[in-house]
């Protein structure tokens, strides 16, 4: 998405939603990792993770804008600003924002702790937790599994 492209959607969702103009400057930002979005208290900007869209579509984007234009529209007016604040709760509530952003972990940061893989097929098994390799047997040959890494 391009920047004007955003630029005016979160334009629109603030008249719609809001009923209140945006009159500052949203951009994408590469470097957020983990958070689908930011409020910048001193400019007044808003930044977004272009992993939101690349990953969860428009819908869950929109979501992550509502957000952010909560915290924009009531530090603007000296309201409660945070999310702690009933002002942010109640409005998030109103206008239909997200309260939390799903995962944007890349691969290599949502690494498996271990790795198994099947003695017979190979298959490979990416696991979180260790397994119990006397009880879990490969899904798809009932093969023994062997840890690989952990
Ligand atoms: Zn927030
Ligand atoms: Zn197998």
């Amino acid at each position: 998405m391009e920047e004007k492209e955003l630029q005016v959607l979160v334009e629109n969702i603030s008249i719609e939603f809001f009923g209140k103009p945006f009159v500052h400057i949203a951009r994408m930002n590469q470097r957020l990792r983990t958070t689908g979005g930011r409020y910048l208290l001193q400019t007044h900007d808003l930044e977004f993770n272009p992993r939101v869209l690349e990953r969860y579509g428009m819908e869950e984007l929109i979501g992550v804008i509502k957000h952010e234009l909560c915290h924009y529209h009531l530090h603007i007016e000296g309201k409660g600003y945070q999310h702690k604040d009933e002002d942010f709760k109640l409005l998030l509530k109103e206008t239909g924002g997200n309260r939390y952003v799903k995962d944007l972990r890349n691969e290599t940061e949502a690494r498996p702790n271990y790795i198994y893989h099947c003695k017979e097929c190979q298959y490979k098994y990416l696991r979180k937790r260790k397994l119990n390799t006397r009880k879990y047997v490969c899904g798809h040959c009932r093969g023994k599994l062997a840890l690989v890494r952990s």
